[in-house]
């Protein structure tokens, strides 16, 4: 089958074609080729085509693809059987090895996806406060739940959707949001809602609006400024934990939340998430207390198993060195040649994540995210994808280097990108 009778027939059955809305390509225009495999850092298409995958799996695949330790433990949990619904030892494993890298999660509650993480963490910061607002920045992503989904990143921003209909007011009127590295704005909105504020929300680096780093001094800002309203500090780690280092951003940062949110990365390939905090915070939640949240499928045994393996590759020595090394070249070579042919652009770039914007000056929040050129983006976008480079297809998302991804890669990268860069 080709790429263009999959897309045909996907349009027939699938919403738009696809099951998540930016994998549709509307952002950059064209219609998404179709995958038939992945190994290491490449895809392949229906059609026989390789591509260098920036996206890998938004995140979740920062081993490439097929990695063959992840195979082999997902292959044996498979041989033992799909799910079970009742505990298994792998869940207490993975929960063991997740808190030993992030000791703020003294306590981890598994679920199947970050959306879940999230939502369930707002209840439990609600439950365990007695309070009702949710501060989170402009641009932010958290998924897809109803409190969430104002003025976010990712899908809504590409598409460039404020806030979506279906969402009673009522709901999100409980939540604030706030420019990002604005200190005096969390300040203020703290201080203005502190009788009724349950938890601040971040992503402590932005990557949903292409990536932004904190500046200094800001997560530590946004510690104590919780702290003094008795109200919780959530880090939303989907994307950064196990991502920018061992641990996460608040290992890298140095900054302890009350609450983490996991996804991506920890479910080697697989369906998860994780919510997780200190074993006093944890207690409100059921069984042990009365902030409900449950699942079927939470902790699946294949997921577990597949988590541990992608993790005990990423414990190695030097793997986030390398990682960052890898971003590192990448963010120098694209502004280099961007600047050479006078091309304004920033690349921004925190470990293995990084995000090229076409832009006079930095990107410090979601308004200045979106003032970059994104048509300028599309085009780029196109002109690597017909090189073979597969990059978000968004301007507003961050792209994924993996540890698969070598030398050789990152020069067809940068080679591509020079070309591309021609008469742009
Ligand atoms: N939080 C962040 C920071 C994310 O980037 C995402 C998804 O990209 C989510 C939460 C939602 O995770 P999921 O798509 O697994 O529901």
């Amino acid at each position: 089958m080709t790429n263009a009778a999959c897309w045909c027939e996907a349009q027939k059955y699938l919403v738009g074609g696809v099951n998540s809305p930016v994998r549709s390509f509307r952002a950059v225009g064209g219609r998404p080729f179709f995958v038939d495999h992945g190994r290491g850092p490449y895809l392949w298409d229906v059609e026989g085509k390789r591509y260098l995958d920036y996206v890998c799996s938004w995140g979740a695949q920062i081993l490439g693809h097929r990695h063959p330790h992840i195979l082999k433990a997902a292959r044996k949990a498979l041989g033992r059987g799909t799910t079970f619904g009742t505990p298994t030892p792998r869940e207490t494993a993975l929960a063991k090895e997740i808190s030993r890298a992030v000791p703020s999660m003294q306590q981890v509650r598994f679920v199947s996806s970050g959306t879940e993480a999230a939502m369930s963490a707002i209840r439990l910061a609600r439950g365990a406060t007695g309070r009702n607002k949710v501060i989170k920045f402009e641009g932010a992503y958290h998924g897809h739940s109803d409190a969430l989904l104002t003025k976010a990143g990712s899908g809504m921003v590409t598409l460039g959707i404020p806030s979506s209909p279906g969402v009673p007011a009522s709901v999100t009127e409980h939540t604030i949001t706030v420019p990002f590295n604005d200190p005096e704005a969390a300040e203020r909105a703290v201080h203005k809602h502190r009788a009724d504020l349950a938890c601040l929300l971040a992503e402590p680096v932005m990557a949903n609006v292409g990536v932004i780093p904190p500046e200094e001094g800001f997560l530590a800002f946004l510690r104590k400024i919780t702290r003094r309203a008795k109200a919780l500090l959530i880090f939303d780690e989907v994307i950064t934990g196990f991502r920018v280092a061992w641990g996460g951003a608040q290992a890298l940062y140095q900054v302890e939340p009350d609450l983490t949110l996991l996804g991506k990365v920890i479910g080697g390939g697989f369906p998860v998430g994780a919510y997780g905090g200190s074993k006093k915070l944890m207690r409100h939640v059921a069984p042990l207390g009365p902030v409900y949240q449950a699942g079927t499928l939470s902790g699946h045994p294949v997921a577990m198993a597949a988590g541990l393996a992608a993790l005990e590759i990423l414990k190695q020595p030097k793997t986030y060195e390398k990682l960052e090394e890898k971003g590192r070249r990448l963010r120098e070579g694209l502004v280099y040649d961007c600047w050479r042919r006078q091309i304004p652009a920033v690349a921004q770039q925190v470990g293995s994540l990084l995000t090229l914007f076409f832009s006079e000056k930095p990107v410090r929040n979601a308004g200045d995210a979106r003032a970059a050129d994104s048509r300028r983006y599309s085009g780029y976008f196109q002109r690597m994808l017909r090189k073979g480079i597969y990059l978000p297809p968004s301007a507003f998302e961050a792209w994924f280097v993996s540890a698969a991804h070598g030398d050789k890669e990152l020069e067809s990268t940068l080679s591509a990108h020079r070309a591309a860069l021609k008469g742009l």
